[in-house]
């Protein structure tokens, strides 16, 4: 890609009524990197991602696309800009996979029905699943439905991908697929933030990694120095849990 763009988040708070969620995050990822998220369940990884494209509002702190706020933007137009892949991936089952890839084009970007199909199976091809253009998505394996829902969201070519456990749901044999897609896109110069339990994509892909515990990043930096010389307490006993 050579429209790679930078993402950053400075000061970023949000509570739920008196829940702090998010205790002043900083995390910046550069044009073309990819940032992974490891830290324990409740430690605000999902709600961090949401509040990066909004659809949390941060109760402080400034969001950045390529150097630039984006607060003042309709959240809309950052959300077009932001692709997103979640645990489970909420496909339309009564429509073929070609057409749920086309759906968004289509509405949102105005393109032709044509147009629309042609671009849905030039994604389906890019992750291997062109043959499977007219089935169901209930007739595809998990993982073959998880890369349809990565195909979905890089047919709206976003700057930026968010990964939130895309892997979590999915039988153990499906999940390497998926995990070698998402590393393929990394180094294709997409930007991307990626939460995930699996510490072996977070070493081997990451540009950096990000500890987070109860809504702070308690440790961060590049992952061999995450994984093999851990600075604090927290992040030592995440890892020797988690490892
Ligand atoms: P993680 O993804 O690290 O497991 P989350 O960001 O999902 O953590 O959750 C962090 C905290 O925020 C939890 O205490 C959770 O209950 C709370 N939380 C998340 N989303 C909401 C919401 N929409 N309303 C109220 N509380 C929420
Ligand atoms: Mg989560």
């Amino acid at each position: 890609m050579d429209d790679s763009v930078s993402l950053t988040g400075t000061g970023l708070h949000l509570a739920f009524g008196s829940n702090k969620v998010l205790r002043g995050v900083d995390v910046h990822v550069d044009a073309g990197k990819t940032v992974t998220v490891i830290g324990p369940s409740g430690s605000g990884k999902s709600t961090l991602l949401r509040v990066l494209n909004r659809l949390h509002e941060p109760d402080a702190g400034d969001i950045l696309l390529d150097g630039r706020s984006v607060l003042a933007d309709n959240p809309d137009r950052l959300r077009q800009r932001i692709g997103m892949v979640f645990q489970h991936f909420n496909l339309f089952p009564h429509r073929t996979v070609a057409d749920n890839i086309a759906l968004g084009p289509r509405k949102l970007k105005k393109l032709s029905k044509e147009a629309a199909r042609r671009l849905a199976l030039e994604q389906l091809e890019l992750v291997g699943l062109a043959h499977k253009a007219d089935s169901r998505p209930g007739n595809l394996s998990g993982g073959q439905q998880q890369r349809v829902a990565i195909a979905r969201a890089l047919a709206m070519q976003p700057q930026v991908m968010f990964f939130d456990e895309a892997t979590s749901a999915l039988d153990p044999e499906l999940v390497k697929g998926v995990l070698a897609l998402m590393a393929d896109l990394s180094t294709t110069g997409m930007t991307m933030v990626v939460v995930t339990h699996e510490m072996g994509f977070a070493r081997s892909v990451s540009d950096s990694v990000l500890f987070m515990d109860r809504g702070v990043v308690v440790e961060s930096g590049a992952p061999e120095q995450m994984f093999d010389n851990p600075e604090t307490p927290r992040l030592q006993t995440f890892l020797s849990e988690v490892l």
